[in-house]
């Protein structure tokens, strides 16, 4: 539509000055945003990069904080005054607490400023006195970004995706027996879309306990503070061939279309669009515990949830970005702590692998990508045991149901990762020549430092690579 294509570009085009004249003249600004799926660890991550930023000392591979370049880090009040504030006070207290918690997890937008007092490094070093870049922390739902696939297709084809992708699950069978069984060109009322709408959801949280992750529309799963509204409220419906106009199928259509417009469109709009640099967090153990079909499901849905970051590939997005781009993308996969550290090469290389395809198929237009392996809150210690004759290693902690303290060997992930894509690829239930396992542990109770944040793995690491250059 001409009318909303030129107000977004207006405003964006008004953003981008406003960016460059604060960048020049004032202090910088580093939007982050942080994704990845359900669970998959964005509210510890941030809560914990927030708290050793702040307290440096387990910090040395970010170089401006090993080099004693950052004098201050203090929070601030965020500039977009419509967003929840990030949590951050309330999470830290969970992890921290004598009895420590994880914090809740991230079910809609939020955002936090973290300010820095950074003295410039290298030839400017002597010149200019000690400036502040203001980070600017943006946390959604990565199931937001694949309602992006949405946008470029109707109401029809969207629904014949979907139900051909449900007939072979079996737990979809209540709600594909509502759907097909309802007239498309009947008067509808609204108990009865209410009805298929939730059937349908309950169908996702299904797919979603399966370990299944490339579900539409996003915010079926998470909707934060739309819930319950009629753009929330529609269904996949079967072919029609005319529907009728004040039918249930052409309704459906309407609230898809208005989910497109007044949902989907502004998320990107007024947030993705800003973002400068990006972690998606990705739960690669947690899939490869779960078997082949969630490996290669989310496979397919990292390359959807990547598609977001080739703004070229999509009309939406290439209307917002105006020949902008995210600088620096890093895929991390979460929760290392859950293997000792001579198999996080391997878990890193899985972590390659699974964007690789995505990564192949375009450059990202020019955006600095890395793969990485991390724990942003370290739960375990490191063991190596003698089990029947061989030696394993292990990593011990706390188990979160029993507060037992257990040693867990996962099993040793394949040295090449195609081993396990290629497994994954074959639809079996189950991996043939091995078993990986996966414990829930609790965070440890922590007896910080002065000057220390919590522990953890490579979260510096990720750090100097997101944010290195700009400080
Ligand atoms: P979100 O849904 O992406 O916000 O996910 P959370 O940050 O809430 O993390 C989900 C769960 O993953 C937590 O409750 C923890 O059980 C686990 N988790 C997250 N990060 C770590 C980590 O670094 N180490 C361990 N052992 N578990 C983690």
């Amino acid at each position: 539509m001409v009318i909303t294509t030129l107000a977004d570009n207006i405003t964006r085009g008004f953003e981008n000055i406003g960016d460059t004249v604060s960048e020049t003249f004032f202090e910088p600004v580093i939007r982050l945003g942080v994704t990845g799926l359900s669970r998959a660890g964005k509210t510890v991550f941030i809560t914990s990069l927030v708290a050793n930023l702040m307290d440096r000392g387990r910090m040395p591979a970010l170089l401006a904080a090993s080099e004693g370049r950052i004098s201050a880090a203090f929070l601030q009040p965020q500039p977009d005054d419509t967003v929840s504030r990030f949590d951050y006070e309330t999470h830290l207290a969970a992890l921290t607490s004598p009895d420590p918690r994880w914090p809740d997890s991230t079910r809609a937008i939020s955002e936090l400023r973290l300010s820095l007092r950074v003295r410039p490094s290298g030839l400017l070093s002597g010149l200019t006195g000690p400036r502040t870049v203001h980070l600017d922390i943006v946390d959604y739902p990565g199931e937001w970004l694949l309602d992006l696939g949405l946008m470029d297709k109707d109401y029809a084809e969207w629904s014949r995706m979907v139900m051909t992708s449900l007939e072979r699950r079996e737990e979809a069978s209540a709600f594909l027996e509502g759907a097909r069984g309802a007239d498309p060109d009947a008067a509808w009322e609204e108990p009865q879309i209410k009805a298929l709408a939730e059937r349908y959801t309950e169908t996702l949280h299904a797919g979603r306990d399966a370990g299944l992750s490339g579900l539409t529309p996003g915010r079926f799963l998470l909707p934060g503070d739309m819930a319950g509204s009629p753009a929330l409220t529609f269904a996949p419906l079967p072919p029609a061939a005319r529907p009728a106009r004040r039918g249930l199928w052409r309704e459906m259509e309407r609230r898809f279309n208005a989910y497109k417009r007044e949902i989907v469109t502004p998320f990107f709009r007024d947030h993705f669009s800003r973002i400068d640099r990006q972690i998606v967090l990705v739960d690669a153990l947690g899939a490869i515990h779960a078997g082949p079909r969630a490996v290669a499901d989310l496979q397919t849905t990292m390359t959807d949830v990547l598609a977001a970051f080739r703004p070229g590939t999509n009309a939406l997005l290439s209307r917002l970005f105006l020949g902008r781009r995210v600088e620096k993308i890093l895929f991390a996969a979460t929760k290392a702590d859950h293997l000792h550290h001579t198999q996080h090469p391997r878990l890193t290389a899985i972590m390659e692998a699974l964007i690789r395809e995505a990564r192949d198929r375009a450059d990202f237009a020019g955006a600095e990508t890395a793969g990485m392996s991390i724990a942003s809150l370290r739960a375990t210690v490191e063991e190596t045991r003698e089990h029947q004759g061989r030696t394993l290693d292990c990593v011990r902690g706390t188990l979160l149901e029993t507060g037992q303290q257990a040693a867990l060997y996962p099993g040793e992930l394949p040295e090449t990762p195609q081993t396990l894509l290629g497994a994954a690829q074959t639809g079996r239930e189950s991996w043939l020549d091995a078993e990986y396992e996966i414990m829930k542990f609790a965070p440890a109770r922590l007896g910080l430092k002065p000057g220390e944040g919590p522990p953890h793995i490579r979260l510096d690491r990720a750090a100097q690579f997101l944010l290195g250059d700009r400080l």
